[in-house]
């Protein structure tokens, strides 16, 4: 078995002896924003600065205009992750192969942290610690096969045997690598499902990898992702119902409140108003304070200001949770 290992310089090594790096790119967010506005139009006012509209796209899940980057991705892995890896479709790949070349004596064999028992909770998880002996007996288990397999294969190589058919008494914790090309937006697909705590640590290695790459490339498509994809959540029509039936009346009417006050406060930031059009405006909105009410709020100056279309989304959305009681 090697003892040492190196990577290509720009490598991003994940596991014992993988890695993943990004070999080439087209685009970032200038190729989405440049893309989305063939759609939207040039003139469109409100869709002037490029985060914003990553971030409407994003939202409103408009995904084409993030197909319009590319990454193309070399990386090295054990063959049970590229199992994993090779269900996302959308990719285009080139494998090292196994029928063409021999195979290296690299296998994956699992640190001590990462031994951990079958959860009972979850049938695809590992929880539980296990005791030292144990997680050593695991390691040379898995360099037992290894170096037995390897002896095997190299002694079949040796007596002619033909590479394709040599190579099935290796096990799954051999490493492979491959190119791996694919869009944005199937990669940010990949990521939601790969960086996700359900996914096999394995796997979740590389996609937090591959996340720093895209991140480097594609900031405002990525800082997007992590607010409404990782980070956002949606409701099933029954959760949203029993979300309604329990919530205190007046929390739904408060949050709406704040809404249509966090949606003036930011449209006079954003461009400033006269005193005396500030409450026309808040009325304009939807407030539904009083004059007086609203005056003595405004003074209070505690109106946390955002995004004035994500904020309008979210009073329709408070709507709508209002509509279901
Ligand atoms: C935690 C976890 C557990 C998993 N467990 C299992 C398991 O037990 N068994 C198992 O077999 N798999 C399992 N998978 C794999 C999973 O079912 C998907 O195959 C994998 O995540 C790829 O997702 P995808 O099909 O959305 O991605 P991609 O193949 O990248 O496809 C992207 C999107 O394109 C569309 N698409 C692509 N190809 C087609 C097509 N032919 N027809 C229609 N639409 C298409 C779909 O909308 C799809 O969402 C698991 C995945 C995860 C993350």
């Amino acid at each position: 078995m090697p003892k040492t290992q190196s990577y290509p310089e720009d490598a991003i090594p994940c596991l014992d002896r993988g890695f993943i790096r990004l070999v080439d790119s087209m685009g970032g967010d200038d190729a989405i924003v440049q893309a989305a506005r063939v759609s939207y139009g040039k003139g469109t006012r409100k869709m002037s600065q490029d985060r914003g509209l990553i971030r409407y796209l994003m939202r409103h899940r408009h995904t084409t205009p993030f197909e319009m980057v590319e990454f193309k991705f070399h990386a090295k892995m054990p063959i049970f992750v590229a199992r994993q890896w090779v269900r996302h479709r959308t990719a285009n790949i080139n494998e090292y192969s196994l029928r063409y070349s021999e195979a290296r004596d690299e296998f994956y064999i699992p640190d001590e942290e990462h031994i951990l028992f079958q959860s009972k909770l979850n049938k695809q998880g590992r929880s539980g610690e296990v005791p030292a002996d144990l997680k050593k007996k695991v390691q040379d288990y898995f360099r037992d096969i290894s170096d037995k397999s390897y002896t095997i294969y190299s002694e079949l190589n040796d007596a002619g045997i033909a590479r394709e058919l040599a190579r099935a008494v290796l096990p799954v914790n051999l490493y492979t690598e491959w190119y791996w090309k694919n869009d944005l937006h199937n990669i940010l697909h990949f990521l939601s499902l790969r960086l996700d705590p359900h996914a096999q640590y394995e796997i979740r290695i590389y996609a937090e990898a591959m996340a720093e790459i895209v991140k480097k490339i594609a900031p405002f498509a990525y800082e997007a992702f992590k607010d409404y994809v990782v980070g956002g959540m949606r409701f099933s029509s029954i959760e949203q119902a029993r979300l309604t039936e329990k919530l205190p009346d007046g929390v739904i009417d408060d949050l709406l409140g704040d809404a249509m006050y966090s949606i003036v406060a930011t449209l006079h930031r954003n461009k400033p108003r006269n005193e005396d059009e500030l409450f026309p405006l808040y009325q304009k909105n939807g407030g539904q304070d009083s004059e007086e009410d609203f005056q003595l709020k405004w003074s209070a100056g505690e109106i946390e200001m955002g995004n004035v279309r994500e904020l309008r989304e979210f009073r329709l959305k408070l709507e709508g949770l209002k509509n279901i009681r």
